[in-house]
């Protein structure tokens, strides 16, 4: 059978991969997408969406156990944990067939099955009733990632999980281990604890969420250890021993071997991208450990052929992955997109409390050589933060001293992930103080922060 051809073919159906399909068939591109599991990938089904789901039944609980603050009462607080998941999962679903409504709208062919590149501009997908082939100018690879597992700490979905079992789990934890505290670990850690898990989360690097500004880091951690979790840094786990309901893991910090008992285990270790099996070695695509390497475009040295996403490596972000699909589809269509800039993506964490910033951290900027200016607020000065009943959390900004560009911007507290995009806007317009000093923020917001902290960085805030 003569193989269909496309404009433009999309293996991958997550975030990158459905997002750049719609962009391209806007243009005009006879667009395919081929996904071999469900569509909106992991992020709207292992991630991003049932976490936050997640995430949220948590936040209710923690606020119901508060009633008597805000002058309420609610006697018998307690939860389901087979019901707080199946809402995760419908939510997730919900989301799901969304993407189907999407891409069906924009007269996007759907192929569900397992994608190859035989070669160049070629295309086997292996469907349930047999094999497709498929032809195309231009091919964009968005198969995304899968969480990365180190020897002897494997997942074995019933002591041990993944981010997947964590999701579905088997039961509720009662004394849980989290071996790392990137955004995914932390996100589970403070999920289970809020619901009552003994919880106790190792890291190797000498602070938990290490790649944010260190005070950033040490404000979290103050709040995760108030909140009951255990948190080891400069500490590694070098074994699990597993046995019936138990594992007992060999914990090293400083040289000192610790062994601790629980009866779950979230491995939370990174993410490694599903490059295997494609044939790209063949086509001589180039890889770095498990990634595309690809240039600021998002090409990968061989013509008509992009990756991007979560498989052509860091940040791994959903709208670091959408966003890099609509300016290759937008390439391809002829446009002039401008490439996208990893220090304007912001990342989020939502764990209680939430963590958010954009841009260099204090220390990245002083060693990128930076005379800096730097202001903080805390939401204890804001009137909002104190009528929500959240006065924990802090903002800090950072600036070029000469030009007064806004580098980075740094926030933990209530509603941060909402609030951190007021910032992204201030670096893509390239604002500088000025500009954030004169806007007019509403009150009472929890936005004034960002304001005040602006302020503070030049000895003008006013409510502390
Ligand atoms: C627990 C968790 C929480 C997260 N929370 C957030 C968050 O809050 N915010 C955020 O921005 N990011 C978050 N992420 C990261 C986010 O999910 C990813 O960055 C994002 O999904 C990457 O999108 P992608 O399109 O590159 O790949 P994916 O979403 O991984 O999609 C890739 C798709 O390709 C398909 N595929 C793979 N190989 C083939 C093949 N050969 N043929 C056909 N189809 C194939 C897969 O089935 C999958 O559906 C989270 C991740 C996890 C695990």
């Amino acid at each position: 059978m003569a193989a269909k051809t496309f404009d433009l073919i999309v293996i991958g159906a997550g975030p990158g991969g459905y997002v750049a399909a719609i962009r391209g068939a806007q243009l005009g591109l006879k667009v395919a997408v081929v996904e071999r599991e469900h569509l909106g990938g992991i992020c709207l089904n292992w991630g991003c969406i049932p976490t936050k789901a997640l995430l949220r039944s948590a936040e209710v609980f923690h606020l119901m156990e508060r009633a008597k603050e805000f002058g309420l009462s609610a006697d018998k607080i307690g939860y389901d944990i087979d019901a707080v998941v199946k809402r995760s999962r419908g939510v997730a679903k919900q989301l799901s067939g969304g993407v189907g409504h999407l891409l069906k709208k924009n007269k996007v062919t759907v192929i569900m099955g397992e994608a190859t590149l035989p070669a160049k501009g070629k295309v086997s997908v292996k469907t349930e009733k047999g094999s497709e082939e498929l032809e195309a100018k231009n091919i964009i690879l968005a198969t995304g990632a899968r969480a990365r597992t180190l020897p002897g700490l494997e997942a074995d979905g019933d002591l041990v999980w993944t981010y997947k079992h964590a999701l579905n789990p088997p039961r509720m934890p009662k004394k849980l281990l989290v071996i790392g505290s990137g955004a995914i670990g932390i996100e589970f850690a403070s999920f289970f604890n809020t619901l009552g898990a003994d919880t106790t989360v190792v890291e190797v690097m000498d602070r938990v969420l290490p790649v944010e500004d260190a005070e950033i880091s040490a404000f979290a951690k103050k709040q995760f250890v108030k909140q009951g979790m255990k948190i080891m840094e400069k500490s590694m786990v070098k074994q699990l021993d597993r046995a019936a309901g138990k594992v007992t893991a060999h914990i090293e910090t400083g040289g000192k071997v610790e062994k601790m008992e629980f009866d779950t285990v979230i491995s939370a270790v990174g993410i490694v991208g599903n490059v295997e099996g494609l044939g790209l070695e063949a086509l001589g695509v180039k890889l770095d450990r498990t990634h595309v390497v690809v240039d600021e475009y998002c090409r990968t040295g061989i013509e008509g052929l992009f990756a991007i996403g979560d498989i052509a490596g860091a940040p791994w972000l959903a709208h670091k992955a959408s966003h890099e699909g609509v300016m290759v589809a937008e390439l391809i269509a002829g446009q002039k997109p401008h490439p996208v800039r990893p220090e304007s993506i912001a990342g989020c964490t939502y764990c209680q409390p939430q963590v958010a910033s954009v841009g260099y951290t204090e220390a990245k900027a002083k060693e990128l050589g930076y005379d800096i200016k730097v202001g903080r607020f805390p939401f204890i000065g804001n009137g909002k933060a104190i009528a929500l009943g959240e006065p924990e959390g802090m903002i800090k900004t950072v600036f070029d001293a000469k030009t007064g560009e806004l580098l980075g911007a740094h926030m933990v507290g209530a509603e941060v992930t909402e609030l951190i995009q007021g910032y992204v806007i201030g670096r893509t317009l390239e604002t500088t103080e000025a500009e954030l000093m004169n806007t007019v923020f509403p009150h009472p917001t929890l936005s004034e922060m960002m304001h005040e902290s602006v302020l503070d960085a030049y000895g003008r805030a006013i409510h502390f």
